[in-house]
Parts: C-alpha cells; structure tokens; sequence
C-alpha cells in the first residue's frame, strides 16, 4: 500500500500483526521503492513512445499511398488521354501542363519525406560556411516575389538596422526555412492579399555573435487556434475548403521546425482564422568578421540574378550520365536550347576522354553522381589531378538524384563548381552557367 512520497522518494508501508503470548505487537514496516516506480515509469513511457511511433508509422504509410498515387494518376491518365488527342495542340498542351504540376509535386512530396526521415534519423548535419545574411533574404525574397506577382499579391520585404551582415551558418537550410514559411504565405493567401517579410537584428548576450527576428506575415485565410497546436507535426494539415483545394503534404512546417530547432533558434506561429498569420522565427549565427566588405545594394543582387534567356546557345557541355533514358532528355534538352553535348557513360570514360580535350572544345562538365566502375566524386578528382592543364580550371557541375545538403557538400569537396539536382531544371542550368562560363 503506497502511503505518499517525499519530493522523490516512493515508500511503501506494510504493517504485520504478531501476537506472542497475551502481547499484540504491531511491526511498521516501510520499503523504499523509488527504484521499481522509476522503472515501472520508463516501461509505461516507451510503450507509450512505441505506440505513438508505430501509429505515426501507419498514418505515413496511408498519407504516403494517397499522396503519391493522386499525382500518380493525373500522370498516368493524361498520359494515356494523349495518344488520343495528338493531334489536338491545344489539349496537348493542356494535359502536358497539368502533367509538369503534377511532376513537381511529386518531386516536392518526395524530397520532402526523404528530408524528413534524413532529419528524424539523426542523419542530418549543419553545412556551417561563411554567407552574407542580406544575399540570402534578396534571393528568397527574388524566389518568392515571382509567386507572388502570379498571384496578384503585394509583397514586401524590409531589412532594417543590420549591423552584421556576414555571419557563419547554413545558407542552403537558412533558404530552406523562409521558402517554405513563405511558399506557405502566398499558397494560403488569396490572391490580391498582402504577404511582408521583415528582418531586423536584435541584441545578442554574446559578442561574437549575431541574432536576428524574421517575421512573416500574410492576410490570407489564417489557421483555426486548435490547428495551430499541430502545425509542426508531420503531415498535419488544417483540413478545410481552401487547403484541400491547395497542394501540400503537411510535411514543410515540420522540417522547418526540425531546421530552426537544429540550428538552436525558436519559431512562433500567430494566427486568426479568416484575418492571417504572423510566424516569428529567431536565430543566432556566429559573425564573421573578416569577410570583405559587400558593399553591394540590394539592387545590384537583383540585377545580377537576371539571367539571358539564349545562354546555352553554342555552349559546348561534356557529361556523364549512365542511365539511357535520362541521356536521351539530357541531349534533347541541350539541343532544344542550341547547346550540344558529349555524354559519357561511366566515370572511367569521362576521365579518359577529358585527358584528350582541347582547350576549345568544352565550355564545362555535366557530371551524375552514381555511376559505375567510376562514381562522379571520384571522376571529378581525377579530372582535376589530370595531367591535361584544363583540369583545374573547366567548370565541373554534379547533376544528380542526391539533392540534399550534405550531397552538395560533397560534391564541392570533390572540386565540383556547382550542384543541379535532378530532375534537372533548365532555369538552374542557365545560372550556373551565367555564373561559371565566360561569355
Ligand atoms: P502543406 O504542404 O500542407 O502546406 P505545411 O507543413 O507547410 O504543409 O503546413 C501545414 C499546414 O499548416 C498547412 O496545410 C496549412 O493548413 C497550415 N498553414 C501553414 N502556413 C499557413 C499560412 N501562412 N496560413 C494559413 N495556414 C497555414
């Protein structure tokens, strides 16, 4: 019979009755059992952790099988309504529409799981490296200002009373973070609405750091207060007219907690439902004090991410690609755009063939990941310990299936120049070649 426990101690008390000749003798007898509670305690909560698991396992599996299959089915059906409509331009290029929406979010859905389960497993690393704060929020705002100008919507970014501007962190996951809360904000803000994204620096205990606030807010259809208890968890989704219509897999808010928790920042989430919503996030870097001086305006970025459409013309690319099909839509891609390309089958071939090139012929080097007898990795260092002179210099970019952080780090610390995920997007392609070619 448990009687009580002091701050944490657990004792439980027995009483016997012992009668020795005419005496009737009460013993009192208490035994500390803190020890099995503590345990029973633990057993309870990783049974508890064990069932919540094994039931987030079931509602991945059933959420996963519908999400994949309905873009599935657009893919396969209009697929199938185009052999009959070929030679209807129109409703070609209707269904062709409609089937590359479904492609992305197909896309989107699949690395955002792989995302997902890479960071609940522990697996996933910060990529600390040295970048200018306000290069990344122009880039975003770049990014997200093209969503919004589709959707009729006003967006406004104010940067005010920076004093840092270079610090030490994960560009990529920074990116990662504000594109997703503001995808978010134009996704679920009708159009003609008002999106902002302020950033401001606050003060910081210590002096070798730097933090900042970054609010965004939007006016779209705001969140009900009993959802927003549930925003964070994998594959929630306020279920409602608006987000059943909007695609989504419940999976971004999620990540970016996992990210803004990674990086040791805090997220905040206000909202009314039918007014808006307002998402806080705080985070520190370390400063970076020895950067040059990046005097640029916020202009002069703009400017320099317009990029000339015809780019590829005449470009001269030598790539490796071991899968036929993806060589086949590689060359057709390149071709549309007026490039021409060399394609190899296997690290081992791209090596042997670069040893032998001029300095004329190439403009740069398309590089897969996995391949046989040779990975890109690998081919990529033997390129640049080559004895032909060009090795240090041509422009190597991996185009590969491996699209997260960590794959580009390693890439980079192979000697690559740049990092296409795949499927390969000609806009990305057109970038990294403005950036790497001369003209
Ligand atoms: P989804 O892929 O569904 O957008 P997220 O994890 O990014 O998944 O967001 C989870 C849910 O949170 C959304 O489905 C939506 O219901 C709600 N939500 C997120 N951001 C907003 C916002 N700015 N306004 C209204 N609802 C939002």
């Amino acid at each position: 019979m448990p009687v009580g426990s002091s701050a944490a101690k657990m004792f439980q008390k027995t009483i016997h009755h012992v009668v020795r000749g005419d005496e009737d003798i009460l013993i009192f007898e208490f035994a500390d059992h803190t020890h099995e509670q503590e345990i029973r305690k633990n057993i309870e909560d990783a049974l508890e952790i064990a069932k919540s698991a094994n039931a987030a396992k079931s509602s991945f599996l059933s959420n996963m099988s519908h999400d994949i299959r309905t873009p599935m089915n657009v893919i396969t059906g209009l697929s199938k309504l185009m052999e009959h409509e070929l030679d209807n331009p129109a409703k070609m290029q209707e269904y062709i529409g409609k089937i590359q929406t479904s492609s992305s979010h197909l896309l989107g859905l699949i690395n955002d799981v792989l995302d997902m389960s890479k960071i609940e497993s522990g697996e996933t690393r910060l990529n600390i490296e040295k970048f200018n704060l306000i290069h990344q929020i122009e880039e975003i705002s770049m990014l997200i200002r093209q969503q919004t100008v589709e959707h009729g919507q006003q967006f406004d970014t104010y940067i005010s009373d920076i004093e840092h501007k270079n610090v030490e962190g994960d560009a990529l996951r920074v990116r990662q973070v504000f594109l997703n809360i503001l995808g978010n904000a134009v996704k679920y803000t009708p159009d003609g609405g008002k999106i902002s994204f302020t950033v401001t620096e606050e003060p910081c205990f210590a002096e070798s750091c730097a933090k900042y606030r970054f609010v965004i807010t939007d006016n779209g259809i705001g969140m009900k207060q009993d959802y927003m208890e549930h925003i964070f968890e994998p594959f929630s989704r306020q279920e409602n007219s608006v987000t059943n219509r909007v695609q989504g897999t419940g999976l971004g808010m999620a990540i970016t907690k996992n990210i803004v928790d990674m990086m040791g920042g805090t997220i905040h989430v206000d909202s009314a439902e039918g007014k808006g919503s307002s998402f806080e996030v705080i985070l520190e870097f370390r400063i970076e004090r020895e950067a040059e001086q990046d005097t640029r305006t916020l202009s002069e970025y703009a400017n320099n991410e317009t990029i000339e459409n015809e780019i590829l013309k005449g470009k001269r690319f030598l790539c490796a690609e071991d899968n036929e099909l993806n060589a086949e839509i590689l060359r057709a891609l390149l071709e549309m755009e007026g490039a021409s390309c060399e394609i190899c089958t296997n690290g081992v071939e791209i090596v042997e063939r670069f040893t032998e090139i001029g300095p004329d012929e190439f403009d740069m080097i398309l590089m897969d990941v996995q391949m046989p007898l040779m990975n890109g990795y690998e081919a990529t260092r033997a390129i640049r310990r080559s004895k032909n002179p060009l090795g240090k210099s041509i422009p190597i970019v991996a185009m590969t299936a491996n699209a997260f952080a960590d794959d580009i780090q390693q890439s980079m610390d192979a000697g690559m120049n740049e990092h296409i995920s795949k499927p390969m997007d000609l806009q990305r392609l057109k970038k990294v070649v403005a950036k790497l070619v001369q003209k």
